[in-house]
């Protein structure tokens, strides 16, 4: 693979803001949720999944003598945060979180799944567990979100009738 350092090198400076749009994304939604607990929960557990593929990458980044780009971080951050008060407004607030969570994971998925090509094809074994832990924790985010709509919906449609519409 010609020039598989800087493409990896760029991959992972990718990944590492990918991470903090994700925790930009998450934490807001966390603090606004009121009437579903399950929903609070796991996306608690995935900001500390997140901190953790945080720390994974920086620790594979300054295995290659690199470190994470601010300027990418800080971008990416505040796209997050846009994004997050872009659905604050709708009276249908958390599903629609649940299905740009869901679309998210899945970009997480398939940059995880290029920067293991990367790492496979390019000669970085080294880096291999880290990011397959990233991708596990992505995939069952990801599997989570699907397993839970039909619930979600159920749950938002009796809480609209009962005249919770507001709460998220
Ligand atoms: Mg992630
Ligand atoms: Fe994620």
């Amino acid at each position: 693979m010609a020039d598989a350092r800087s493409i990896f090198v760029t991959g992972l400076k990718n990944a590492h803001a990918m991470e903090n749009q994700a925790l930009s994304i998450m934490k807001p939604q966390v603090s606004r949720i009121e009437n579903y607990p399950e929903v609070a929960d796991m996306l608690e557990r995935h900001i500390r999944e997140t901190e953790g593929q945080i720390d994974r990458l920086e620790t594979i980044l300054s295995g290659l003598s690199e470190s994470p780009s601010t300027m990418k971080d800080m971008a990416l951050s505040m796209g997050g945060s846009m994004a997050a008060l872009g659905h604050t407004m709708a009276p249908d607030e958390i599903v629609k979180n649940s299905f740009a969570n869901f679309a998210f994971e899945n970009y997480e998925i398939a940059a995880y799944k290029s920067l293991m090509t990367v790492a496979e094809l390019g000669g970085f074994p080294e880096a291999m567990s880290g990011l397959k832990a990233n991708l596990e924790e992505e995939e069952s985010m990801a599997r989570w979100i699907e397993n839970n709509l039909r619930s979600l919906t159920m749950k938002f449609a009796s809480l609209k009738e009962a005249g919770a519409s507001a709460k998220v």
